[in-house]
């Protein structure tokens, strides 16, 4: 097994770190207290051509493999200190790009692709709803097909990039026999529709820089050609696509990890008290030396599962295992640079207590930690799955 990056990826991951550093981020603080999505940076990203990276080249994007993707995203999430930018890239990328690009028809990955790949159109991905959260077969709102229209109605929750989203990829139900896996689908809904409005925006502890709606479909016809694989194929379709959210989403939380370590280093080293660096007590060197294992273990699983789906593999098991981890891992890290940087990490001109409101989302999204555990449990043939 080779562990290390070939020179391409070395010349990538360096070329962003410096664009993530230099150009996007400066304005996070006032961004954050606001909860204000940055559309200059969303450009610039664009620009640089982030929002691209694992579409093929045919499509407008730069044709990176997985691996690549992945190493690229950590990069991203190194350089850039606005994690809520970087969510809202990884929004676009895993909850609406990844399904044109697995299940997309070439008449839809031409359409949407390359507006994507330049930042003209925003992905969102729209499945929960105030009845349906962690158990994604209690979906209420319906798609009744009416000639060479889908007809939506029903509302979705919690959507990240929602209220300033141009495309939905939408989850509804097209069977009537209650909530069996082949009784919903998955469709590509442009926001300027008649019938759909954007209704209300959420208010959150954490990655405020990326806004958070509420969508409700009234009546709303969507075009046949505007459905992801085919009728009741959407449980296949997401269970196959989540493989990917669950990992490549929590990449950039791999790079916040390593930036969060070097600011702790930094620190510890330079702050005296009793006479002594703080990085001397063994109770703060332990922490640190806590923050790098798991950094490490953290990039270990991203990259196996990254290696995997650039052999065209599955990797349900590991992508499970990195979502826990690498997410909870984050928020034990961010929780460990607010201790070692004492009343500095708890107010906000350090931007430390930023990281811990953010790191916390991501046990949530993406199936919940508890969530994924019964998964896992379920994989290993134990009762205790999701079902209890
Ligand atoms: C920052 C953020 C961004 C999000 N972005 C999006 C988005 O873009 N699009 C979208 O569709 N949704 C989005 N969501 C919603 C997210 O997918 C849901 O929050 C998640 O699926 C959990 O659903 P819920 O919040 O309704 O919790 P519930 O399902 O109500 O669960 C509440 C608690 O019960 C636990 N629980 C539930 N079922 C079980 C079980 N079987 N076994 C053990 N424990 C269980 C859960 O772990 C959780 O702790 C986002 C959420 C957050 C926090």
């Amino acid at each position: 097994m080779d562990f290390g990056l070939d020179t391409e990826q070395c010349r990538i991951r360096s070329q962003i770190i410096d664009f993530a550093k230099e150009q996007l981020g400066h304005d996070v603080a006032e961004d954050d207290r606001a909860g204000r999505f940055s559309r200059k940076d969303w450009q610039k990203c664009a620009d640089f051509g982030v929002l691209g990276w694992p579409v093929p080249a045919e499509f407008g994007g730069s044709g990176y493999s997985p691996l690549t993707t992945m190493i690229a995203l950590e990069a991203l999430g190194y350089g850039c200190c606005d994690n809520g930018l970087v969510f809202a890239v990884n929004n676009h990328l895993w909850g609406c790009v990844i399904y044109l690009l697995n299940h997309g028809t070439e008449d839809q990955k031409n359409r949407f692709l390359g507006p994507l790949c330049e930042g003209r159109l925003i992905g969102a991905h729209a499945l929960s709803e105030p009845n349906t959260g962690s158990d994604v077969l209690s979906l209420e709102t319906t798609a009744v097909r009416d000639g060479d229209d889908y007809v939506l109605n029903g509302t979705k929750w919690f959507i990240s990039n929602g209220p300033v989203a141009d495309l939905l990829v939408v989850f509804a139900k097209t069977g009537v026999a209650g909530r069996g896996q082949d009784q919903f689908s998955t469709f590509l809904v442009p926001c300027d529709l008649p019938g759909v409005a954007k209704t209300r925006e959420f208010e959150k502890m954490g990655l405020r820089t990326t806004e958070m709606g509420a969508v409700e479909f009234t009546e709303c016809r969507v075009p046949v050609a505007n459905l992801l694989g085919v009728e009741g194929a959407g449980y296949p379709i997401f269970t196959s696509t989540i493989e990917w959210e669950r990992a490549f989403m929590f990449a950039n939380q791999v790079g916040a990890m390593e930036r969060l370590l070097d600011t702790s280093i930094e620190h510890v080293m330079s702050r005296r008290q009793f006479g002594r660096r703080l990085g001397a007590f063994q109770a703060v060197a332990h922490k640190v030396a806590d923050m790098k294992i798991r950094l490490e273990l953290s990039r270990l699983i991203l990259y196996r599962v990254g290696w995997l789906k650039t052999e065209g593999r599955m990797s349900l098991l590991d992508s499970t295992i990195a979502k826990i981890f690498v997410s909870e891992s984050l928020v034990q890290t961010a929780m460990a640079a607010v201790e070692v940087h004492g009343a500095r990490g708890y107010v906000s001109d350090a931007g430390i207590e930023r990281e811990l409101r953010d790191a916390l989302g991501g046990p949530i999204y993406a199936g919940s930690s508890a969530v994924q555990r019964g998964i896992l449990a379920e994989l290993l043939g134990l009762d205790g799955g999701l079902s209890g």
